[in-house]
């Protein structure tokens, strides 16, 4: 690898492990922070991968990323959770989609997309304070400053919840963008090429009956992801 390969380490990468390594499309891959952080405060769903007995099952979840972790959250009664907190290896995937791909052959369709993908063990956060803190983040992580209003959780809410955190010392950034890339032989065929971008919009606020009349709060009237 050379000094600008995306993929080497320094001080802004993950350290490069041979399994986290893109070996498909490697220049659409890098292990930059910067990238793996943007893709992961955007996004609002995670897709969680877990192993029991041999089978493997891909769950998906909310998430939050509070420093170089991610925090999970779930009932303690829940198989994934359970599996996730006995420190079980998993693999926790955050994908955003940017654009359809419409190249002159079928063959060379594709998406433009910026997409992480996370190894690693998750740890339990057992101290109250700690996963309070934890809860607050992932509240303020989907919708900012929601929890200055709304009732955070009481003993028994806190006791029946499980928050884990994962770090992001193994993860790995892909990135698709751009027009289609055709074969040469391809591109004089009557076939319109290009993108169809894809954008993420919120719609109006719907008030329930209790706070029918209410002002409603700028975090929600103004919301948007980063
Ligand atoms: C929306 C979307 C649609 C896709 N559709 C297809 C499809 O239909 N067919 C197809 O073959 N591929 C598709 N891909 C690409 C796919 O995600 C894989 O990158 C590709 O299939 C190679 O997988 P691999 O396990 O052989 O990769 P390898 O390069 O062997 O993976 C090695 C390591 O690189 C990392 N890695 C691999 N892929 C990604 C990724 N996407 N994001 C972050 N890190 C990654 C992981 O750590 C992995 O363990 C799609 C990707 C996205 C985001």
């Amino acid at each position: 690898m050379t000094p600008s390969d995306p993929q080497t380490e320094s001080s802004q990468t993950n350290p490069l492990r041979d399994r986290s390594r893109v070996r498909r499309v490697p220049e659409r891959g890098t292990h930059e922070r910067d990238v793996i952080d943007r893709i992961l405060d955007e996004g609002l769903v995670a897709h969680v991968g877990i192993v029991q007995d041999g089978q493997p099952f891909v769950i998906p979840m909310v998430y939050a990323r509070d420093g170089d972790d991610l925090i999970l959250h779930g009932s303690p009664a829940s198989r994934l959770m359970k599996i996730l907190a006995s420190g079980a290896p998993c693999s926790v995937t955050v994908t955003r989609l940017d654009g359809l791909v419409l190249a002159r052959s079928t063959f060379h369709h594709s998406m433009n997309y910026r997409s992480v993908v996370v190894l690693g063990r998750a740890r339990v956060v057992e101290d109250e304070a700690q996963k309070l803190a934890a809860l607050e983040r992932l509240v303020e992580q989907i919708v900012p400053g929601r929890s200055a209003d709304a009732r955070g959780p009481n003993a028994k809410e806190l006791k029946g919840t499980l928050v884990l955190r994962l770090a992001l010392s193994e993860s790995t950034a892909k990135v698709r963008s751009g027009p289609p890339v055709d074969e040469d032989d391809d591109r004089n065929l009557p076939c319109w090429g290009g993108v169809i971008p894809i954008e993420e919009t919120f719609g109006a606020a719907i008030a329930d009956d209790l706070s029918a009349g209410d002002p409603t709060p700028g975090y929600v009237t103004g919301y948007a992801r980063p």
